[in-house]
């Protein structure tokens, strides 16, 4: 039996991989990783710096991994849809397996690649704890609200344990002309390295699995919302590639966490996740429309000026600065800072989501359709379960509670860092003497807010917003 395993990013791992581990155990095995044009093609890479540094670092780390086994990675230019048929027959294999993928696009091209392969298309899940589509309502449906889901999720669903990674794996079959060659180099994809960003990899991922449960997990239910402190597992990269399985992160949640409130708390974040892949799968629409239809004509506004005050990090809200900055140089943001910026570019700038949830994208390491799109559409309260939308977060306040001595907003905005807490999320309320002894002039060193928060709460709420329609929004 000859089967070819084949990656696609979201699995770039040896370990917890079920399509990997069945194949070497009935025969001969050719891991493969096709390099689409779409992600891979001249120019493409700087259209998702981080992600696609996070990705050639992961594939270095798989060809290795499977190396060191006996095996290897071998590489073939997409795109996948053509290239694998061809090859599939060429190399005469009798199946291809990998693991399902569960958004549109990636649906579509397996099922593509089904039609055209003269061999079974075999997927295993593996993306998610419960396949997509399994966690429904009585009547069938998949579930709107949140915590219904993860109800239903913790009564029905059994997520079983992590394999450990086989010790070793068949050889490549010989005399097939394999191209086992380099990953392509950041160089080669046109991309400069970014220190700042996660490295990628599975030996990267579970050093930061093993880290985080040997350290701050324990303290994750009480600080998980602090921007400054840092306490979350920083695995969303990881799982996102799949450089770790879901399963294995919450495995091992059980294991050092069991059923204390900080256990409960990281599960649950897995759960929204879960939550974002399983909605996807059920209504992929998601990606281009609100989920809800009474914001389907929502009146968002556009204005250039404050679109780039919000992508550069001068909106001269600090809390909101500083997430800008640090999602362009390091390519991650704290939930709590995520969840700030996309309020106030929705609710106080006005700015349809959907150029947010693009820029974020563009720029986040983790940047996942299902993750990102759940992620705007609940701040900007149009989404399955989502804040209700005349919730909106006052930054200024947020920054007291989230930053409290503001050591987040310094580290990004070290112009800032002379400031007293007391000012350092709100600078324009400073008497001039403390600015002045801070080095701090507004307007050159720092802008003044593009606009005051109460009045551009109240024109969302009272003016443009679906509160036209108020009596249709609950
Ligand atoms: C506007 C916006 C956009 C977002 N875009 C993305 C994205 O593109 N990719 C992405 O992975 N997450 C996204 N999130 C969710 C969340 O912010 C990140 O997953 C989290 O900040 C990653 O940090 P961590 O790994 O330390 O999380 P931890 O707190 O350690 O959580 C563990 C894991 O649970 C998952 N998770 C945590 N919070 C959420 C959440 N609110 N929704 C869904 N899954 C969650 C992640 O996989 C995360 O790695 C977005 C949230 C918002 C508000």
């Amino acid at each position: 039996m000859r089967t070819i395993v084949w990656f696609r990013g979201k699995d770039l791992r040896v370990g917890d991989h079920e399509p990997l581990a069945r194949a070497a155990a009935e025969g001969e095995v050719i891991p493969l990783f096709v390099l689409e044009p779409r992600f891979f093609g001249p120019g493409r890479a700087r259209r998702a710096p981080h992600r696609m540094q996070f990705l050639l670092e992961s594939l270095a780390g798989l060809q290795e991994g499977l190396s060191r086994r006996g095996s290897g990675l071998v590489l073939l230019e997409g795109p996948s849809t053509s290239a694998l048929p061809r090859v599939a027959a060429q190399w005469k294999v009798d199946r291809v397996w990998a693991h399902r993928a569960s958004e549109p696009g990636g649906r579509a091209r397996d099922d593509e690649v089904a039609r055209a392969l003269e061999v079974p298309l075999g997927l295993f899940e593996g993306e998610t704890l419960a396949p997509p589509g399994s966690i429904r309502t009585r009547a069938g449906r998949p579930f709107s609200v949140f915590t219904a889901f993860k109800r239903a999720f913790l009564k029905k669903a059994f997520v079983g344990w992590a394999r450990t990674a086989p010790e070793s794996l068949p050889p490549l079959p010989a005399g097939l002309g394999l191209w086992t060659g380099g990953v392509p180099d950041y160089s080669d994809i046109g991309l400069e390295l970014n220190s700042r960003v996660v490295e990628g990899g599975e030996q990267a991922g579970r050093k930061r699995l093993r880290s985080f449960f040997a350290g701050s997990a324990r303290l994750y239910e009480n600080l998980r919302h602090r921007v400054d402190v840092g306490v979350t597992s920083h695995l969303s990269a990881d799982l996102k590639f799949g450089t770790v399985s879901a399963r294995e992160v919450w495995d091992r949640s059980w294991y050092h966490l069991r059923d204390t409130p900080s256990g409960t708390a990281f599960r649950d974040q897995l759960l929204w996740r879960e939550f974002g892949y399983h909605t996807l799968w059920d209504r992929p629409e998601v990606l281009e429309r609100p989920f809800r239809n009474d914001f389907l004509d929502f009146p968002w506004e556009f204005d250039e000026k404050l679109w780039t005050a919000w992508t550069e990090g001068r909106t001269g809200f600090p809390l909101v600065d500083a997430s800008a900055l640090q999602l362009l140089r390091e390519g991650w943001v704290s939930n709590r800072a995520r969840m700030v910026s996309a309020s106030f570019l929705t609710k106080q700038l006005l700015i349809d989501y959907r150029r947010g949830e693009a820029h974020y994208m563009k720029y986040l390491a983790d940047g996942d359709p299902a993750q990102n799109n759940l992620g705007w559409q609940w701040s900007a309260g149009c989404g399955c379960d989502a804040q209700p939308w005349f919730r909106v977060f006052n930054p200024v306040l947020q920054g007291d509670r989230f930053d409290p001595s503001g050591g987040y907003v310094r580290r990004w905005l070290p112009r800032l860092d002379r400031l007293p807490n007391r000012y350092i999320h709100r600078p324009w309320a400073a008497p001039a003497r403390i600015l002045e002894a801070a080095g701090v002039r507004l307007g050159q060193d720092y802008p003044y807010p593009v606009v005051d928060h109460s009045q551009a709460r109240d024109r969302f709420l009272n003016g443009t917003s679906p509160n036209k329609k108020r009596s249709s929004i609950r």
